[in-house]
């Protein structure tokens, strides 16, 4: 199965494509993370790409989609893959394509994640991550089994420096005017599928589990 996830930064991306990934045996793509392993590496594709990230700001096209593209063709992504966060702009959309064509692939299904901006606020300034595994909390909607530390691998979490409230309303802003526009861009495919993302995780889910069979 190849997919992608889309929808505003705190949708429940990562969340649900973790649990995808780990149930349906898929490679859990999230350009997000590549980028913060990038940063947290201190390689020059890391550097470049924190300036963008710390603003809340899209990193460039040329950069995330040559990462992309080489994570693509890895075996693992081969035999069924969930996209996370990308493509998030519509020369992205268009590259992807392209690239899929190349390696003789074909999406099966583009799942839009449609949440509130309200409710997007409360639970993106309420995220703590785990350094280490990238696994995404919540203080009071998808808390830990013990407070501050990981269930996977007993790290302490950590607030994303982009999740800081004015970053959280720029990075709000930047999905408006440069990924909602892919809603209709996959619409014209007919692959595209919106589902609710208000919800417990468990019950979102459930309808993402529904749409897939
Ligand atoms: P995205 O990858 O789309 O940016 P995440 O999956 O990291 O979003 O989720 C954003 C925040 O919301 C995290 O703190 C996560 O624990 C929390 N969250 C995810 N799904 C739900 C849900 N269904 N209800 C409440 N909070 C959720
Ligand atoms: P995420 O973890 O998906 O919320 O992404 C965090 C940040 O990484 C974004 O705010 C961007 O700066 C950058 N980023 C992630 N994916 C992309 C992408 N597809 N295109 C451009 N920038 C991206």
């Amino acid at each position: 199965m190849y997919l992608v996830l889309l929808g505003p930064p705190g949708a429940g991306k990562g969340t649900q494509a973790a649990i995808l990934a780990r149930k349906q045996k898929l490679a859990h793509i999230s350009t997000g993370d590549m980028l913060r392993d990038a940063v947290k590496d201190g390689s020059d594709l890391g550097l470049k790409a924190r300036q963008y990230m710390d603003r809340g700001e899209l990193v460039p096209d040329d950069v995330v989609v040559g990462i992309t593209r080489e994570r693509l063709q890895a075996p693992d992504a081969r035999r069924g893959f969930v996209l996370d966060g990308f493509p998030r702009t519509a020369a992205q959309a268009e590259k992807l394509d392209e690239i899929l064509v190349d390696l003789d692939m074909q999406l099966q299904m583009i799942v839009n994640l449609e949440v509130p901006e309200r409710e997007l606020i409360r639970r993106l300034t309420g995220r703590r991550v785990c350094p280490k595994c990238a696994k995404s909390y919540h203080l009071v909607f998808n808390p830990p089994r013990s407070l501050g530390i990981c269930d996977e691998c007993g790290n302490d979490l950590v607030q994303r420096d982009d999740d800081k409230e004015s970053t959280v309303r720029q990075r709000l802003e930047v999905y408006h005017k440069q990924t909602e526009p892919l809603v209709q861009y996959y619409s014209e495919s007919g692959l595209l599928f919106t589902i609710d993302g208000i919800g417990s995780v468990q019950q979102v889910n459930e309808r993402l589990e529904d749409l897939l069979e």
